[in-house]
């Protein structure tokens, strides 16, 4: 008999722990089970399975407690190797999360600890029988068939064959079997060449290849080829059997980097992103397990997948904020992917133009290998022009297309070249205010104001989703004299560029045209194919793009992201910048930018426009050192949630004074309500995290405390 020591799937966060059952066959650790807890049927993931001569009742008895056998083991193999099972645990100490909820982020949906919903989708097969069988003419030429193809799947035979694949299965010349269903995923293979290295490129290969250090920090500007170098170091793990994986931010960069990977490693390439369904995700993840896969583009949860052989990563702008999940557990895909690089002793290649400060200054001090690359493989960075629209609003022009940007846009659409327009922030007007009483119209649902959509002729509420019509009568002060509209999105800017330039072509790509499956793909590769003149969008147009017939890119309001009030704001803006500006004239054309601003002499601004990072990465840090805020500390957010706003807030008061030692305490805040939730956010900062999580440990394991509707987020992105 065995017994076993498992983790429960279980809401409850308090019974984080194992619990002892017994089991008459062996079930090796990181396989499911079935067990009864409670008067629940749960899954179960099993931590270790110990062999013993006693019986039950002397286990029992030896234990103290009654047991139960767990009713089926449910995976005939582990699905968490040993390498991840450590790294779910190492996740579970430092984001302070359960066990569960770390296994459950590191599996597709298909095969996470509770899904029962998720089949796994089989398909039928049939292969020739050693049978010997008499067949008709007609029989015997679909048997050849099967025969000729090794096997084939029954539905295509049925197709091809009708009156003869049933018959050829009873009469035993055939087997039929069940296989899970492969090949959802079809990744269109690009034909880009493989380019000659300039010598700024060979020489970072041969530093990050020549070195025994596991982390690179790699900062080079936008175009300065960093890809191409991502792909000769993929070439060269390949080369001695070893695997890849390339982590990406979001899908919109995806198609591009997809193409350029594709064309280089073709069929041993999967792709692993949130568009893809459950099923196309559990199929990756079964090409990587079975080693069909040996190349991995995907964004954060790619992390996990099931390699075993790990000869490079790469974490291609590093930066960007979608690497951190937002929900429990809350961890930063860096830290995993490092976790992974020291396990399999492979290199981790972080790569961006804006470093986020906390790699910075790791790279500064030699924690990471700092490597700079400061030039342009064409030699050639975009001429910049600032419009502060303080003045030219003044002067009387447009508050959304200054007469520069207007000008330069007839220039280049006459030219033939391409632009891009950015503007982060999606919709037709920002908000509608009461005329009477001057209150915005908020969501009913969240404390936020909504935008109004002229697609839909709704008001929506980017945080919730929520939408509904416009109101007749304001529901703050119940006057009926209507509404006036602040603000614009990329809905009026598609309509403004429209009633300028009425025959340039116009794509526009931000969170409104994008929901559909491959809709990002396609209209990327319209614009590719110079099917449009514009491109208008929000931040999912800023990265990663490399078209080389874009040589204008206005960016409007481009200092929006400097009004909100979180300690990275000026990072953000300064990031999206950067990358916007790095779109323009990455080809043979050289390339302009024309950035509207209301802040000019912003330091994020100005370095930004000056594509220079050291001088803003040394102002920042003045400005971080003086609000000790991280680099220099550290900081736990730790937020209480409750549909009733005074328990939220007792709750976050009780935590407060539980927490002493050597940090601080910043709260209790009040927070926006979203969902229909109040939420209230104490912070704890200092220099000792490991003191920080000891604190919250043990408030949580005191077992004193609900624990429900508790967020814990270390090393939060964004306190706003
Ligand atoms: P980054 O990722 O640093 O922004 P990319 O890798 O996208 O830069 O390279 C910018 C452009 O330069 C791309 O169009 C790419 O095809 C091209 N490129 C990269 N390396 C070379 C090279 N060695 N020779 C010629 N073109 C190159
Ligand atoms: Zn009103
Ligand atoms: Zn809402």
């Amino acid at each position: 008999m065995y017994i076993l020591s498992c983790w429960i799937e279980h809401p409850v966060r308090s019974l984080d722990r194992t619990f002892t059952y017994l089991s008459n066959t062996e079930v090796p650790r990181g396989c499911r089970v079935q067990v009864v807890f409670g008067m629940k049927t749960l899954t179960g993931f099993v931590d270790s399975c110990i062999a013993t001569d006693e019986t039950a009742e002397e286990i029992e008895q030896r234990l103290n407690m009654k047991l139960r056998f767990i009713d089926q083991a449910i995976d005939p193999q582990p699905l968490i190797t040993d390498e991840l099972y450590e790294l779910a645990m190492r996740m579970r100490e430092t984001t302070l999360s359960t066990a569960i909820s770390c296994f459950s982020a590191m599996l597709p949906a298909k095969v996470k600890p509770g899904s029962t919903k998720h089949r796994i989708v089989m398909e039928r097969w049939v292969s020739v029988s050693e049978n010997e069988v008499s067949l008709t003419p007609k029989q015997l030429e679909a048997y050849m068939y099967v025969r000729e193809h090794g096997s084939v799947l029954y539905s295509e035979l049925r197709k091809k064959y009708p009156n003869q694949a049933r018959s050829l299965i009873s009469l035993n010349a055939l087997n039929l079997f069940e296989k899970e269903k492969t090949g959802s995923v079809v990744i269109s293979a690009g034909t880009s060449a493989k380019p000659e290295l300039s010598a700024l490129q060979q020489k970072v290969i041969d530093e990050i290849t020549q070195s025994d250090d596991t982390v690179f920090l790699l900062r080079g500007v936008t175009g300065s080829g960093k890809t191409e170098i991502y792909l000769r170091l993929a070439e060269k793990a390949l080369d001695e059997g070893r695997q890849v994986l390339i982590l990406v931010p979001e899908i919109a960069l995806t198609p591009q980097m997809i193409e350029r990977v594709s064309s280089r490693f073709g069929a041993t390439l999967a792709i692993y992103h949130s568009g893809l369904s459950a099923q196309e995700k559990y199929e990756q993840y079964r090409m990587v397990m079975n080693q069909e896969a040996r190349v991995v583009v995907g964004t954060r949860s790619a992390v996990f997948l099931p390699f075993d052989n790990l000869g490079l990563i790469v974490m291609d702008e590093e930066h960007d904020t979608s690497y951190k999940q937002d929900s429990q557990p809350c961890y930063h895909c860096r830290d995993a992917a490092l976790f992974r690089a020291q396990y399999h002793h492979c290199p981790l290649v972080l790569a961006s133009a804006t470093p986020t400060l906390e790699s910075y200054a790791r790279g500064l001090k030699n924690v990471y290998h700092l490597i700079v690359m400061n030039e342009r493989i064409n030699q050639s960075m975009p001429v910049v022009h600032i419009v502060p629209m303080k003045e030219s609003i003044r002067r009387g022009e447009s508050y959304i297309i200054s007469d520069l940007l207007k000008e330069k846009i007839s220039e280049r659409l006459e030219k033939k070249e391409q632009i891009i327009l950015l503007l982060n922030r999606r919709g037709y007007h920002a908000r509608l205010k009461c005329r009477s009483c001057q209150e915005a119209i908020r969501c009913p649902h969240c404390d936020l104001a909504m935008s109004w959509h002229r697609d839909t002729g709704l008001l929506k509420c980017h945080t919730c989703g929520h939408e509904m019509k416009v109101m007749k009568v304001c529901p703050s002060c119940g006057s009926t004299a209507g509404f006036t509209a602040y603000g614009f999105g990329t809905e009026k800017l598609e309509h403004e560029i429209e009633t300028l330039f009425p025959k340039a072509r116009i794509l526009r790509m931000d969170a409104d045209t994008t929901s559909r499956k491959n809709s990002h793909e396609r209209i990327l590769k319209s614009f590719a194919s110079k099917e449009a003149d514009i491109l208008l969008g929000t931040q999912m147009i800023a990265k990663g793009l490399d078209f080389e017939n874009v040589t204008l890119v206005g960016i409007i309001n481009g200092d929006d992201g400097l009004a909100r009030t979180d300690f990275r704001s000026a990072e953000t803006a300064f990031d999206l910048l950067m990358q916007a500006c790095g779109r323009s004239g990455r080809g043979e054309k050289e390339g302009e930018v024309v950035c509207q601003v209301f802040n000019p002499d912003h330091y994020a601004v100005r370095s930004a426009l000056n594509q220079d990072y050291e001088t803003f990465f040394a102002n920042e840090m003045r400005f971080r050192h003086a609000g000790q805020y991280p680099p220099y500390t550290y900081m736990i957010a730790v937020t209480f949630s409750d549909v009733k706003e005074e328990n939220a807030m007792q709750r976050a008061l009780q935590f407060m004074q539980r927490m002493k030692g050597n940090f601080k305490t910043i709260g209790v805040i009040s927070l926006l309500k979203i969902h229909d939730l109040c939420r209230c956010r104490v912070i704890l900062k200092g220099k000792d995290l490991d003191e920080m999580r000891k604190a919250v440990r043990e408030y949580m394991e005191s077992g004193e405390f609900s624990l429900k509707g508790l967020r814990i987020d270390v090393n939060p992105m964004y306190l706003d």
